[in-house]
């Protein structure tokens, strides 16, 4: 099925063809069409749903359990974070000490750029 963003938009204030864009929030991506004439700009629907869905699990604050599995620990990551995350098998992913007492864990997820 074709995506909504594959078709060419008019403004509906000045008729003229919009121009796509990409709008970041948060540090998500949300595809746009902007209109260079009066500068309205549109968000994606589906990506705007997304975002709503990002922003619910940015403001949760997760308690998980930490615990040792033979040399090393685990943390058990909430199924809402794997889920979004979009990951379905076992892989190997980032992390790094920012600062003490903070750790960042990196999915790598490839987000949709087009
Ligand atoms: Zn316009």
């Amino acid at each position: 099925m074709r995506d909504v963003y594959d078709t060419i938009v008019n403004c509906d204030e000045c008729t003229k063809p919009t121009e796509k864009c990409e709008s970041i929030k948060d540090g998500f991506m949300i595809r746009c069409w902007r209109c260079n004439n009066c500068r309205k700009q549109w968000l994606h629907p589906g990506d705007l749903e997304e975002y709503k869905r990002f922003i619910e699990l940015k403001r949760k604050d997760f308690e998980v359990k930490l615990r040792q599995v033979g040399n090393s620990w685990s943390v058990s990551i909430p199924k809402e974070i794997i889920r979004f995350e979009e990951v379905s098998q076992t892989k190997v992913i980032r992390m790094s000490l920012d600062e003490p007492g903070k750790l960042s864990i990196f999915f790598q997820r490839v987000r949709r750029t087009y």
